[in-house]
């Protein structure tokens, strides 16, 4: 054996040419040709007649895969089942598109952790089970409202993800996340770069231009995926503040900025009406706008949202329900609404699924377009399948329902849109449109 010959890989699917460190499973002559492992990158076989080794670790799938690539002479105690599975779970095979997700609650836990601790960030724990129970919600908890929520977890989340590699790392991961995770195949991310540069310290076009250079790192890893950014504005920032945020979108938007929206538990000091200007600047640079509103609750906000910024897009706007009226005018000008149903539960907007039933069926009574999102998938412990099933599991949405919305998140992406930039990346696809 001492002849064996070297196998040149990229994986860890088959070992080296040591016997001791795999098990010989067969021999064959071997056609120059690359055999694809399922979840492990290709290996590239010389022609020659060689002994085929499997590391034991991962001996089940390696052995399936030779065997399905027409490896001959396997030993017979091999046992592959009849067809080799994807790693991807069939119920998350759907082509999907997230419209709503902010940054600062969409970053793994673990991948967050690392990066504080890479940027000597002081948290309030050593032990990293306190940290993760810190950014994420655990199940039947509740949020008294949004400024709960900000201050519990965003605080941290945004700390540490303000600094220009932490916000690469960041914007990559979630991109990347969503298409392993549930065949996010178009995924609109959002944040607010000035909550991300340590009130000053850091310079915000390093913080966006670096957001945008981790949301193209993941297009090129992630082929199949289209992807853009939205920055937000905030009602705790003043109208200067604000103006600044919305001229970095319109600079970085052919850098993978698509569109600007406005968040944030609100404020005696807002005014929607002096921020207004803003929204129709960005539409003329060609930016999508979005809004949150009618989260709250609050239709005077949201009817002058509707009526005088008129946006693309809202988000959430589930106060629609109170006013039929209003709801007629959202589905007569086009706009789409972003729903998040975890999130709203989450953080005391309706007090159960009854009620967001109720909700839903308003909108589609008056012929409202809306999209199912997450609002932070890692934050919620959730994804956009695992919110669709909530909702059909509840008799909120049928199958046929869930599907109409997933077409509606493909058509109200500001990627659809957008020509100003073309984040799809090289190898970018754009048959998910029609999914
Ligand atoms: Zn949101």
């Amino acid at each position: 054996m001492a002849s064996l010959h070297t196998h040149r890989e990229t994986s860890d699917a088959l070992t080296s040419s040591d016997p001791a460190q795999g098990h010989i499973v067969g021999y064959r002559t071997i056609c120059a040709s690359n055999l694809k492992f399922p979840g492990n990158g290709v290996v590239e076989h010389h022609s020659c007649e060689s002994p085929v080794l499997v590391n034991p670790q991962r001996y089940s799938s390696s052995v399936c895969a030779l065997a399905e690539a027409g490896i001959h002479n396997l030993t017979s105690h091999l046992r592959c089942p009849p067809k080799i599975e994807s790693g991807m779970p069939k119920p998350t095979q759907t082509p999907r598109a997230e419209l709503h997700t902010h940054l600062g609650g969409a970053v793994d836990p673990p991948i967050l952790w690392s990066i504080a601790h890479r940027q000597g960030i002081r948290l309030p724990s050593k032990d990293y089970w306190d940290f993760e129970a810190m950014v994420t919600m655990k199940p039947g908890s509740r949020n008294r409202d949004l400024d709960e929520m900000h201050n519990r977890v965003y605080r941290w989340t945004e700390l540490i993800q303000s600094s220009p590699d932490a916000i690469a790392e960041s914007v990559a991961s979630v991109i990347g996340g969503g298409y392993r995770k549930c065949n996010l195949v178009l995924q609109e991310l959002r944040f607010n770069p000035m909550f991300r540069n340590r009130k000053g310290e850091r310079d915000l076009d390093h913080i966006i231009l670096a957001a945008t250079s981790g949301l193209h790192r993941s297009l090129i890893e992630y082929q199949q995926v289209r992807a853009g950014l939205i920055l937000m504005m905030d009602r705790r920032l003043t109208p200067r503040e604000n103006s600044i945020i919305v001229e970095k979108a319109i600079r970085y938007r052919h850098f993978g900025v698509v569109g600007i929206d406005l968040a944030g538990p609100n404020r005696a000091r807002f005014s929607m009406r002096k921020v207004a200007p803003l929204f129709q600047h960005a539409r003329d640079a060609g930016l999508g706008v979005t809004v949150h509103a009618g989260e709250t609750g609050d239709l005077e906000e949201l009817r002058y949202v509707v009526r005088e910024i008129r946006p693309d897009r809202i988000g959430h706007g589930i106060a629609l329900v109170d006013d039929p009226e209003l709801a007629k005018e959202v589905a007569q000008r086009g706009i789409t609404l972003e729903l998040c149903p975890t999130s709203n539960l989450k953080n005391g907007m309706v007090r159960d699924l009854r009620q967001f039933g109720r909700i839903v069926r308003a909108l589609q009574k008056h012929g409202v377009r809306f999209t199912i999102n997450t609002d932070g998938p890692e934050m919620y412990g959730t994804n956009v399948h695992k919110e669709q099933e909530l909702l059909r599991k509840a008799g909120i949405l049928t199958p046929e329902g869930i599907a109409s919305c997933n077409r509606w998140a493909f058509e109200a992406s500001f990627l659809s849109s957008h020509t100003n930039a073309d984040p799809a990346g090289p190898g970018g696809s754009r048959k998910a449109d029609k999914a």
